[in-house]
């Protein structure tokens, strides 16, 4: 579910029609619809409300500070991965305590930052780490709260790039060896044991997955407990997919239908940390088309946006539908929607059915308000798009377009270059 529609034939975002956006910010840039975040969140942190839980949105997904601010607004924690989205979440106003950090080469540093502001939990990779997170917090003199993440070595099928809960990822610790670890930790002097987190990988379409996964993760908490160990939290991580084509994942409420009878009566918080399925339809890249050229044995149509702006479709292959602002049929031509990046990878879409376009044609690039904009960057100095926010009928540019001042920011030329050249 999501709030683009076309209303007489043109695509609007909420009550906004896009090319009133195009017209105003330019393109490209993404747009987000705050009615539809906010109505993802709510799904999810109404499917589990009949157990003790709390949804870290994961920042990485689409880290805009309004974007959070809006998701904090509604009661979301966060789950972070840096010191930056770490610091994105606290400019949201995001109460610490609501915010978890996760990621296999948290530097001490960002470890003494989160200790200071009080996170609710680290969820740790490894024993070095585990270490490491001990002298700094003794340092300070403060209990880190940890969950350790366990690699339950489910398979979440899903695109291995993505997939982050087999034996062979680089996630977690093996669950053979995690019981071992758990025990060094409760017997470190500044480490507090709070919790177990996992996450299996991201664009999952299945409730089994998830279901194997908990299954693992309590066999886990029974054990520890068993050890004496306060275990309160399991941190299910994210993962649900959502829509690209015509994948049917499950809605947030046939998870937790699959999953609460396993947690009810345990004493235990779950914490989700979904970031795709808040985010992702939640958002479009809005780009316009430059050029229409026919190669010797294919179409292209070239547009404004590229790779740099959005690199699911280059990194993953990922299927984005492209629609027309001004509503037309599909199928005049089949083509492939490219940047003007100097890369044969940069492409929106292969061997595309698309309606007949023209020069300064809209396109809206769905499904982009997950891993869109924060995975973008300036490859061939494009300065990074403009980010917009629309709720009802009105809409806030959310992060200017960069500027080419941006793109040299903090370079410098050093001097022995300026001084005269003798030869
Ligand atoms: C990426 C990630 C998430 C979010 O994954 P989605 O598929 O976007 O829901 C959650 N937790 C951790 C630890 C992650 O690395």
């Amino acid at each position: 579910m999501h709030h683009f529609n076309y209303r007489e034939g043109v695509l609007h975002c909420e009550d906004v029609p896009l090319r009133e956006i195009a017209l105003e910010v330019g393109t490209p840039c993404y747009v987000y619809s705050y009615s539809t975040l906010i109505r993802h969140f709510r799904v999810m942190d109404e499917a589990f409300s009949a157990i003790p839980h709390l949804v870290c949105f994961a920042v990485k997904a689409n880290s805009n500070i309004a974007v959070l601010k809006a998701l904090a607004k509604e009661g979301s924690g966060m789950d972070v991965v840096s010191g930056g989205e770490l610091f994105r979440a606290l400019r949201a106003g995001v109460d610490p305590e609501r915010i978890v950090f996760a990621g296999v080469g948290k530097t001490a540093q960002e470890m003494e930052y989160a200790l200071r502001v009080g996170i609710l939990m680290f969820n740790v990779e490894s024993d070095q780490e585990l270490e490491t997170l001990e002298e700094v917090a003794c340092r300070l003199k403060i209990k880190a709260p940890v969950a350790l993440r366990v690699n339950p070595d489910v398979d979440p099928k899903t695109h291995p790039y993505i997939s982050t809960g087999l034996k062979k990822s680089k996630f977690g610790i093996a669950i053979e060896e995690i019981v071992e670890e758990y025990e060094t930790a409760a017997r470190l002097p500044c480490i507090q044991v709070r919790g177990v987190h996992c996450h299996i990988g991201s664009q999952i379409t299945q409730v089994a997955p998830f279901v194997e996964a908990l299954g693992k993760v309590l066999g886990l908490v029974d054990r520890l407990r068993g050890l004496g160990l306060d275990i309160s939290y399991v941190d299910m991580g994210g993962g649900l997919g959502i829509q690209y084509k015509d994948e049917s994942p499950p809605p947030p409420a046939e998870l937790a239908s699959a999953i609460r009878p396993l947690l009810e009566g345990r004493g235990l918080t779950l914490i989700l940390e979904p970031g795709r399925v808040i985010a992702g339809n939640a958002g479009i890249l809005l780009t316009k088309v430059l050029y229409l050229k026919k190669g010797r044995v294919k179409r292209f149509v070239v547009v404004d946006a590229a790779m740099n702006d959005l690199a699911r479709p280059s990194l993953y292959g990922a299927y984005h539908a492209i629609l027309p602002v001004e509503e037309r049929a599909a199928g005049a031509m089949v083509a492939d929607v490219v940047g003007p990046i100097c890369e044969s990878g940069d492409f929106l879409a292969q061997d595309r059915e698309l309606p007949e376009l023209k020069q300064g044609d809209l396109l809206a690039v769905m499904s982009a308000g997950a891993y869109g904009f924060t995975m973008s960057s300036n490859y061939n100095s494009r300065p990074r798009v403009a980010e917009v926010l629309v709720s009802g009928d009105r809409f806030w540019v959310v992060r200017e377009r960069e500027r080419y001042e941006d793109l040299v920011r903090g370079e410098r030329i050093p001097r022995f270059l300026l001084s005269e050249q003798s030869s």
